[in-house]
């Protein structure tokens, strides 16, 4: 790679083969590289996705001359943690989303699906779908790489349960929040039809949410805040038939918060609504589902839930795309495939196991065997910047001729473990620090003003609230951790909007 790495960062670096192991004379100062006739064209990165991972890869490479192509199907950058609030209308979609050519305006984007991916000869095959009325075009073209960086997240996980692809909404992208937005309406205004037996408006104002961790609980809390809030202002005649039923196969709900924080979420959650009338929500906990029908969803032990609208949010599942570029891996991945179980199996500098070192992955489609990860946001947006330093330092991911995980050597890493202060600044020049996860905490909204915030200050230790103190945290690291100050204006500004106005409920 030469000194086609080199750019005017904090400092500039020697070549690549150098740049494996610390130099304590390595160059500090901000001069442009020399203008050389040797210098080597940059090598080509390609970022597949425009989720947490690549985004936060795009920002940080940012004004570099790195050359770099982002390849997604979505040509924006959508804050997954507010779907469940745009899927009630308390916030906008396009208040959540940023159009990824924005993050870095010096980078490539083609909107397009990559297939498959000949990683012998580094070409990403792709495939662009144009729709324009009610005709679609769909075109295909090759892409070629020098490193190429996978981060295509997860699919919804359906565990081969019959009806549930057929019959559930889901809670993954912008239109599905459209969808349940329009669905939760329609039930409304069903609902309020005339003729209608208490029994039949009952079942149309059932709403089913399966799966009791974050984004389930938070669907359910948002959808709550909607019935509390809009509807005594527009359908108080069918209100008393409301009913929300968290169904969930383990015996609790939040898994990955505290116990205590998940009893307060609990009784947050079953407290009445409407001046001690009646709990609208009911958490239906150890109840396995077994089959999903347009009308009912039947449990393990022969339950029946009649529902008008039902919203699958029971975890991840792998992609397609995934599943074929694990096959095309040599043996160590496969190895390694009981514990990442069809997410790329990486090692702790995100290379993909069983590849030349050119292939790397992050964020919910990657999975380092030794040391599994949460697949959240947190981590996918801290892999991608650690990614896009490394980029910028000029590491050299793909020695030739050798095998991830067989024979490739570790890149040389700083002695022992490091410190939280080494783990969120950067590594030493030239030293290739391996992947470290901080955990800064967890926050979950739990409805009508309240949320959990489990935030780490140690490895074991953590500060715990909840109430309105967890809900003001939660709000302001959500706001803080929009992508644009365009997003945080939009967000604040739907915040307010909602509390002076309500939520819309017009059907577009
Ligand atoms: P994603 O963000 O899912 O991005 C994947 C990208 O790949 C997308 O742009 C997609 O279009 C693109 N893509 C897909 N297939 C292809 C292909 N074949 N070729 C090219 N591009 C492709 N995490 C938290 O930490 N805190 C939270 O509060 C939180 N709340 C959540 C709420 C909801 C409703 C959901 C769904 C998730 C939530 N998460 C949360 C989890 C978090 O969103 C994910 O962990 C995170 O999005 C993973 O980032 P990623 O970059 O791996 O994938």
């Amino acid at each position: 790679l030469e000194k086609a790495f080199e750019i005017y960062d904090d400092f500039t670096y020697p070549s690549s083969a150098e740049s494996l192991t610390p130099s304590a004379s390595a160059p500090t100062a901000l001069t442009p590289p020399p203008p050389s006739t040797s210098i080597k064209p940059s090598p080509h990165i390609v970022i597949l996705g425009t989720g947490w991972g690549a985004a936060s890869f795009l920002k940080t490479t940012a004004s570099t001359p790195l050359n770099i192509t982002c390849i997604s199907p979505r040509n924006f950058f959508l804050f997954t943690p507010m779907l469940a609030g745009a899927s009630v209308g308390t916030v906008e979609p396009r208040s959540i989303t940023e159009p990824v050519r924005s993050l870095n305006p010096s980078s490539q984007f083609l909107e397009a699906t990559s297939k498959s991916v000949d990683l012998k000869n580094k070409i990403i095959e792709c495939e662009s779908v144009t729709c324009e009325g009610n005709s679609c075009e769909i075109s295909t073209f090759n892409v070629s790489y020098d490193v190429l960086i996978i981060s295509v997240g997860a699919s919804t996980n359906t565990f081969g349960i019959p009806g549930v692809l057929e019959n559930c909404n889901f809670l993954k992208s912008i239109e599905d929040a459209r969808r349940v937005r329009t669905g939760i309406v329609n039930c409304f205004e069903r609902a309020s039809l005339p003729g209608l037996s208490v029994e039949r408006v009952k079942e149309i104002l059932t709403f089913a949410v399966i799966g009791a961790g974050p984004t389930g609980v938070e669907f359910a809390s948002e959808l709550r805040d909607f019935v509390e809030e809009e509807g005594p202002k527009y359908y108080s005649s069918v209100l008393p038939y409301v009913s929300i039923k968290v169904i969930e196969a383990s015996s609790t709900i939040l898994a990955p918060f505290d116990s205590e924080l998940q009893k307060k979420a609990i009784s947050e959650l079953t407290r009445f609504s409407f001046k001690g009338g009646r709990a609208i929500t009911e958490l239906m906990l150890s109840s396995g589902v077994k089959e999903i029908t347009p009308t009912e969803i039947e449990l393990n032990d022969g339950r029946k839930v009649a529902y008008g609208l039902s919203v699958w949010a029971a975890g991840n599942g792998p992609m397609q795309f995934t599943l074929g570029v694990i096959e095309g891996l040599e043996e160590e991945q496969k190895d390694r495939q009981n514990i990442a179980r069809g997410r790329l199996a990486v090692d702790p500098w995100l290379r993909v196991v069983g590849g030349d070192g050119s292939v790397l992955a992050l964020g919910d489609c990657a999975c380092n065997a030794e040391d599994v990860l949460p697949a959240t946001a947190q981590v996918a947006g801290q892999q991608g910047e650690w990614l896009g330093k490394m980029c910028r330092r000029g590491y050299d991911f793909c020695p030739e001729g050798t095998v991830v995980g067989r024979d490739m050597p570790p890149p040389s890493s700083s002695s022992g473990s490091p410190t939280i202060a080494e783990k969120i600044s950067s590594p030493a020049p030239g030293v290739a620090c391996a992947f470290q996860f901080l955990n800064l905490g967890i926050l979950a909204y739990t409805g009508g003003g309240s949320a959990l915030a489990q935030v780490q200050i140690t490895e074991d230790k953590a500060v715990k609230s909840s109430g309105s103190l967890g809900f003001g945290l939660w709000r302001s690291v959500y706001l803080s951790k929009q992508v644009s100050g365009r997003n945080r204006l939009l967000v604040a500004v739907d915040w307010f909007k909602t509390k002076i106005f309500g939520r819309d409920i017009t059907r577009l």
